[in-house]
């Protein structure tokens, strides 16, 4: 089973994505996650990357699709794949495309999780980052078990860079600039799966199990 998933940042792809993998026995990629973490070890990518994630721009298709094509063609991969925030152009679907098909195979679905501007911009203002391990949480929608610390790690909760109000701005109209072409991409495709992203989150974990056919 090879997925992506599609929708707005802050739409709810990266909670999805670890439920899903789970539940198939997949990896989740997450290139905001790999980016991330090399930010954090200080790698060259890391450093490239920081400067455009912390003005809401994307990351070059040229230091992305790589890095995603050797990820995919690792052992784990083999039985199939989550992708979460990737493809987020239309170069970046066709390189997976071409290089997909160079091995015989494509991609099974692409969902894509419908959430309006407006109740992004909330969500984003209330999602808070553990500083150490990364893990997502909402002062609303999931609470850490304990104020202001990671429930996998204890570390600090904070407010990334990346989801601050200017930021998520920016984000959203890169969102519908770059990246919503990917939905009529997809469709082309006959493989456009779509969830409403407003219903509760294991409404939507639950449609999407329905609509990739498990
Ligand atoms: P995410 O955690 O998926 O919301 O990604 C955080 C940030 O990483 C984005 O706002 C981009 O700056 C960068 N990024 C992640 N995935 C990609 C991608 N496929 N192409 C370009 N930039 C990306």
């Amino acid at each position: 089973m090879k997925i992506i998933m599609l929708g707005a940042p802050g739409a709810g792809k990266g909670t999805q994505a670890k439920k899903i993998a789970e539940k198939f026995g997949i990896p989740h990629i997450s290139t905001g996650d790999i980016f991330r973490a090399n930010i954090k070890e200080g790698t060259e990518l890391g450093k490239k990357a920081k400067a455009f994630m912390d003005k809401g721009e994307l990351v070059p298709d040229e230091l992305t699709c790589d890095l995603v094509m050797d990820r995919i063609s690792s052992d784990d991969c083999k039985n199939g794949f989550i992708l979460d925030g990737f493809p987020r152009t239309i170069p970046q679907a066709e390189a997976l495309s071409k290089a997909l098909s160079a091995k015989g195979e494509k991609m099974d679905y692409a969902v894509d999780i419908e959430v309006n501007d407006e109740a992004i911009v909330e969500r984003m203002g209330g999602r808070r980052a553990c500083a150490v391990c990364g893990a997502t949480f909402h002062l609303v929608n999931i609470p850490p078990k304990v104020e202001g610390h990671c429930d996998s790690c204890g570390g600090p909760l904070i407010l990334r860079d990346d989801d601050k109000p200017e930021t998520v701005r920016k984000r959203l109209e890169v969102y519908h600039d770059q990246t919503q072409p990917l939905i009529a991409y997809y469709e082309k495709e006959g493989i456009l799966k779509q969830v409403d992203g407003m219903l509760p989150m294991e409404e939507v974990f639950n449609k999407i199990v329905q609509l990739t056919g498990e």
